[in-house]
């Protein structure tokens, strides 16, 4: 397994270049920008080592019998689920970001069952190829880029009716025997600049006439005619300014990168689906519902991270004893334990699937998202409340550090005495990050949008549900018919 150091180095050795802020840029992890993400993935290698955490990030697998680090095992058990769950909250409460790692995880245990089913219907060969490669991914430990979103141009249109087929990635040109040319771009791609391998997958159910969509494939991060364009988040020139007390988060971030591929060559040994569109559905559904799951992990660490700082705030403040600011925090707990809740429950009521894998419950994996894309929001919201107006209006460092204004902001912003009032300045920053700044991209908006707007998790719960069940019970209940 590596360690932090060794994976920092793994990446330098790739050579890519992305355009970040107009600027072509070689090593994109020396960037300003890009660094303290690279730093939260990071912390993925450094806590497999660290002895507090190096049991919650290490699994065994089955594949190459050793011990592997768990953002890369495919789930041996319902216990396994939940210990997935436990350390993403792990990781979201020490880091207080996204640490990117678990797209390509759960990509990776949605492909495992999909290509095993696939192969089962229609004789193709993708199951061994997937486990072959995903073997190597776990003996390297390597980051692995989860790409389901398309750019999916005019929503009211099926991909073969856009106007430009390359707003839903696709298979440009097949050689058989050899490999596929795709073209197309993903969007919003987490962490994807911080990773070796990138997991292609299709972004819908797909029908038939859909074929050239149908595509699953795994692509080298340096590999020619693949684009990097790095996403802009709020407030994130501050992460280029040479003191780091105005970022809030002063070591780690999020980062979401636009990715294009212009004739990409994928050879035979790499692609897992390619034209089964009966399988698109079902892979987009697995992914999306590990995917779901997984936020009751992350979100919830970072829940933490915000609790703590509105605690803080408030004993800063010098209210922390008022009712009404107890009674908001504990609403605060309550709505992230409850998301914790969801995490756990439907990971422990996870099951096989026929490939081995284990698979989350699906009902209770929607349940928890839909409950991710609102939560958030009011803890937040209560965050903000509890802190005061401070959090939007507060001078920068550079005043802060100026000889003239400096005192004058030392003196004003001092509250309750038994805090330095600098730190006070650190706390609220931490919490414009989360509610208004940089981390709310990973905190609120990736809460309402990753792994699919609040409109698909109704869809699935509607369908989960076993509706026509629950009224035979009651036409059973009543005798009536
Ligand atoms: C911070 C962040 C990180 C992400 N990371 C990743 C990643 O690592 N990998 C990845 O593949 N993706 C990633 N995503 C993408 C995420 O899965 C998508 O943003 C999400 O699926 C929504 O897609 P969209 O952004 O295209 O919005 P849209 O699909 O345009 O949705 C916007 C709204 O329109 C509605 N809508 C869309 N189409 C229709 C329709 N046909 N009929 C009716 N209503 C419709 C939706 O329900 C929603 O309310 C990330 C997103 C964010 C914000
Ligand atoms: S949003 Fe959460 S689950 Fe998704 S990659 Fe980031 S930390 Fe992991």
């Amino acid at each position: 397994m590596k360690t932090a150091d060794q994976y920092l180095e793994s990446l330098k050795s790739l050579k890519i270049e992305a355009h970040v802020m107009g600027e072509k840029t070689a090593e994109p992890g020396g960037h300003g920008l890009v660094g303290p993400s690279r730093k939260a993935v990071a912390f993925t290698y450094e806590a497999a080592h660290n002895p507090e955490s190096r049991d919650t990030l290490r699994a065994v697998s089955h594949l190459c019998n050793a011990e592997v680090n768990r953002f890369t095992h495919l789930h041996q058990s319902a216990e396994d689920l939940v210990k997935k769950i436990k350390m993403q909250r792990y990781c979201g409460a020490m880091t207080g970001c996204c640490f990117q790692r678990c797209v390509g995880l759960d990509a990776a245990n949605a492909i495992y069952s999909t290509t095993f089913d696939c192969d089962r219907k229609h004789g193709t060969q993708f199951h061994d190829r997937f486990r072959n490669y995903w073997a190597w991914i776990q003996k390297e430990d390597l980051v692995v880029d989860g790409a389901m979103t398309d750019p999916k141009g005019d929503r009211s249109k099926r991909p073969k009716d856009q106007l430009d087929p390359d707003l839903f990635l696709r298979v440009k040109e097949r050689k058989p025997g050899d490999g596929v040319i795709i073209s197309g771009a993903k969007l919003h791609q987490t962490g994807m600049l911080n990773s070796h391998e990138i997991l292609v997958m299709p972004t819908m159910s797909m029908r038939s006439g859909e074929e050239s969509w149908a595509i699953c494939c795994a692509v080298p991060i340096n590999t020619p005619g693949v684009r990097y364009i790095y996403g802009r988040q709020a407030s994130d020139t501050r992460k280029l300014e040479h003191d780091t007390f105005d970022v809030g988060n002063p070591i780690f971030g999020g980062q979401e990168v636009m990715t294009v591929f212009e004739d990409v060559f994928v050879p035979e040994e790499r692609v897992f689906l390619d034209g089964q569109v009966d399988f698109a559905g079902t892979l987009v559904e697995r992914f999306a519902s590990y995917h779901r799951q997984s936020y009751g992990g992350c979100k919830v660490g970072v829940g933490d991270v915000l609790i703590g700082a509105t605690e803080l705030i408030a004993r800063m403040n010098g209210v922390e004893k008022a009712s009404h600011v107890r009674e908001k925090i504990v609403e605060m707990i309550h709505l992230n334990e409850t998301l914790y809740c969801c995490g756990l429950a439907c990971s422990s009521q996870g099951y096989p699937t026929p490939a081995g894998n284990y698979q989350v419950d699906l009902l209770l994996a929607n349940v928890c998202k839909l409950n991710v894309t609102r939560f958030p929001y009011e803890i937040a919201r209560l965050a903000t409340d509890v802190a005061g107006g401070l959090l939007g209006t507060m001078p920068s460092a550079a005043d802060l550090n100026d000889p003239e204004v400096g005192p004058y902001i030392r003196k004003y912003l001092a509250a309750n005495p038994n805090f330095d009032v600098v730190d006070r300045m650190k706390v609220l920053r931490l919490i414009e990050n989360l509610t208004i700044g940089a981390g709310a991209v990973g905190y609120l908006v990736e809460s309402m949008h990753g792994a699919g707007p609040p409109a698909a998790q109704r869809i699935m719960i509607g369908r989960q549900a076993a509706l026509d069940d629950k009224v035979d019970r009651i036409k059973g209940l009543l005798s009536v018919s």
